[in-house]
């Protein structure tokens, strides 16, 4: 089963991608947490990346592209996988197809744009890991310290107030006419963002299955 999850930032793509991954084991590529490794550890792509990542920019097509085939040609991903942050533009999507690469569905993660604001601003990523928590709506056990691996847990440099409009209107831009690409393709299920992560999840699954 190959998935694409599709929505705002901070809509949950991320977090539904981390739990619905282990229920139909299968991984969760996310192209924003490998580029996040990739700025990390100062790779070529990191490097050409962390500029336009900083400012809430999309990252060039030929730099995500690269990363995202080397990952989809790794042995677990043959039996499925959940796209997470990719594609974010038509032409990514197009080069999906050119690939071969058969997509069964898309989800999309509806959240309306004045409750996207307060996701991000209290959201938090893993250093080691990149799992997601937020300070309300899924803190860690202990604060500051990833419950799954126990590295720091900081706020993203791109999650301040002054990125994150810039980032929806990225969004609105260049990644809301994939719902019509694969709308087209009979392939889109929107399911609406809940208040608890678990319901989003059980809904998630359901438009899976569906
Ligand atoms: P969010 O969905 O909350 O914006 P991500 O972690 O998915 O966060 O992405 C963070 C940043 O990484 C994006 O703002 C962008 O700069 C870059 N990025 C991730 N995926 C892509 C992609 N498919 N194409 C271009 N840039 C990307
Ligand atoms: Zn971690």
């Amino acid at each position: 089963m190959n998935l694409i999850f599709l929505g705002a930032p901070g809509a949950g793509k991320g977090t539904q991608a981390e739990i619905v991954c282990e229920k139909l084991g299968i991984p969760a590529i996310s192209t924003g947490n490998m580029l996040r490794e990739a700025v990390k550890n100062q790779t070529a792509a990191g490097l050409a990346a962390k500029e336009y990542m900083d400012r809430g920019d999309l990252v060039p097509d030929d730099v995500v592209v690269g990363i995202l085939k080397d990952r989809i040609a790794m042995d677990d991903a043959k039996k499925g996988f959940i796209l997470d942050g990719f594609p974010r533009t038509v032409p990514q999507a197009e080069t999906l197809d050119a690939m071969g690469v058969q997509i069964d569905k898309v989800i999309e993660i509806y959240v309306p744009d004045e409750k996207i604001c307060a996701r991000l601003s209290g959201r938090r990523v893993c250093e080691g890991c990149g799992n997601s928590y937020h300070v309300d709506f899924k803190p860690t056990k202990v604060e500051g310290v990833c419950d799954a691996c126990g590295a720091a847990v900081v706020q993203r440099i791109d999650d301040k107030p002054e990125t994150v409009l810039s980032r929806l209107e990225t969004y609105k831009e260049k990644t809301a006419p994939l719902k019509d690409f694969y709308a087209a393709k009979g392939k889109l299920v929107t399911v609406e963002g809940q208040e608890e992560i678990s319901e989003t999840a059980k809904l998630t699954m359901a438009a899976i299955e569906g």
